[in-house]
């Protein structure tokens, strides 16, 4: 049962073949079972998802027909649920229980999901291998002595161990695309302002997305039909309508045409990476897609762009933590200055200190316009480049991570070696693009590659639709890790 998609499942569900309950049961045995060795949530939720499975059976018993009725679905750990912890993988939050719950959450439980429990991440978002959350690092199922990448690398590697149906991550500078090519799962970030962020914990809010994780192209087009829409209490939620993801998916991909930027097909990317990626671009010529050579020359900034702003907004933001409003208070506080400051000391990790006082920086007089203007004339370009390249192709491919999932504390002393694998990522929430990773093949150690897909803003139905065709004629996604 733990092996369902969120479509087979449901399917299951209202044919009667197990019940909510015996499916959430299902599931956490599962997770007895293997998150020893995963460790992919942080806490569970096992009262509240028992009765919500309950309920969802009474639903289904009485002919109930939402959308997610008796779906088990994992939570990164930074979007608030009422009456549960909301960490954001921080000592600062550890205590903290959200008053209510994100629009996501809201949307989903409306939809009839079980929540069953809130997955890892690297503390607040910042990272690109979970190993920078205050509790632990989440392995990679495939190989438990890699990062499964990061930070959302507890729901994707919940979702490739089959601890969960489906999950939700949140992607700022790749975090849901780069664990999902790290574990072999699918990861879609929407467009800017497609998903509310009304009860996400912002780390950098003119990036920040949620997006859905999931074993299939399908289930994530089911799931966006879910969490995307216009919503009130999100002023940057956008105002556009939702086309039926569900009918998309089949659409005739006959003669459009893929866009292959030469900047992510260069050589500082992993060889066997690359074959997979190449031969994954063959495949989508067999379904009549016609490719055409790109360029996005501005690339070679996103990194340095990409670390300017996103620290300079997360320095703003984690302002909020101050040992008074929420979570943490330092026991060795003495004067107010000084609970401020040894409540900050104790309760942020390295990491977070580092962008914070990068970020500060960036924003102090005097360095202002020398970084955080430049910083955002850049992104300017960076988005006209993919304008230029939307006007020759109507998607594009690549890499997702210039190499596999790299061994666990790899690159966790050398924050600028870390900074720099998500040079294929960044670019697309620079310019609000959406954006997905599909399993593409395997190395020779048996690591799963990703495949990367970018479409035109608010054109989420065209990477979906060409990511299903792909999957319908390859089972790179139907492979489970030997656990
Ligand atoms: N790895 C990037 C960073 O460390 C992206 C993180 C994210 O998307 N949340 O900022």
């Amino acid at each position: 049962m733990h092996r369902k998609t969120i479509l087979q499942a449901r399917d299951d569900l209202k044919n009667k073949k197990y019940s909510a309950c015996e499916l959430l049961e299902a599931i956490y045995n599962r997770i007895d079972s293997v998150e020893e060795k995963v460790r992919s949530y942080i806490h569970l939720s096992k009262e509240l998802a028992l009765e919500q499975a309950k309920e969802a059976d009474a639903r289904l018993a009485s002919g109930d027909d939402a959308p997610l009725l008796g779906i088990p679905i994992a939570l990164k750990d930074l979007i608030c649920t009422k009456g549960s912890r909301t960490t954001c993988g921080s000592k600062i939050l550890d205590n903290f229980v959200s008053p209510y719950d994100a629009t996501v959450v809201k949307k989903l439980k409306e939809a009839g999901a079980v929540i069953i429990g809130k997955t890892n991440m690297d503390e607040f978002a910042m990272g690109s291998t979970t190993e920078s959350s205050a509790y632990y690092p989440t392995a990679n199922p495939w190989d438990l002595s890699r990062t499964p990448g990061g930070s959302s690398g507890g729901s994707a590697a919940a979702v490739a161990a089959n601890e969960c149906i489906a999950a939700l991550g949140s992607d700022t500078g790749g975090s849901i695309r780069q664990p999902a090519s790290f574990c072999g799962v699918t990861g879609l970030k929407p467009t800017y302002g497609r998903v509310s962020r009304f009860g996400l914990v912002a780390f950098a809010s003119s990036f920040d997305q949620i997006g859905p994780v999931t074993k299939t192209v399908a289930d994530a087009a089911y799931l966006s039909g879910i969490i995307c829409g216009n919503d009130p209490m999100d002023s940057t939620s956008a105002n556009v309508s939702v086309p039926d993801f569900m009918a998309g998916l089949e659409k005739n991909v006959k003669g459009l045409k893929v866009g292959l930027p030469k900047e992510y097909f260069s050589s500082g990317v992993d060889p066997e990476v690359l074959e997979n990626v190449q031969n994954s671009i063959k495949a989508l010529e067999k379904l009549g897609i016609e490719p055409v050579e790109i360029e996005l020359p501005h690339t070679q900034y996103a990194v340095a762009t990409y670390y300017i702003l996103a620290c300079a907004e997360a320095s703003a933001n984690l302002s909020r933590f101050d040992g008074v409003k929420y979570g943490f208070r330092s026991e060795s506080s003495g004067d107010l200055n000084k609970m401020y400051t040894n409540t900050r000391q104790e309760g942020f990790g390295d990491e977070v200190k580092r962008r914070i006082i990068l970020g500060a920086f960036a924003l102090s007089s005097g360095y202002y316009d020398a970084y955080y203007i430049k910083g955002q004339k850049v992104r300017t370009l960076i988005k006209k480049d993919f304008d230029q390249a939307f006007e020759k192709c109507d998607f594009i491919a690549g890499p997702n991570s210039p190499v596999p999932a790299f061994k666990l504390n790899e690159k966790l002393n050398d924050p600028l070696q870390m900074y720099l694998s998500d040079i294929f990522t960044l670019s697309v929430n620079l310019a609000g693009l959406p954006g997905m990773s599909i399993p593409c093949g395997f190395t020779s150690q048996n690591l799963p590659v990703g495949l990367q897909l970018i479409g035109r803003p608010f054109d989420e139905e065209t990477i979906l639709n060409i990511g299903n065709q792909f999957q319908k004629e390859t089972d790179f996604h139907k492979k489970f890790p030997n656990l």
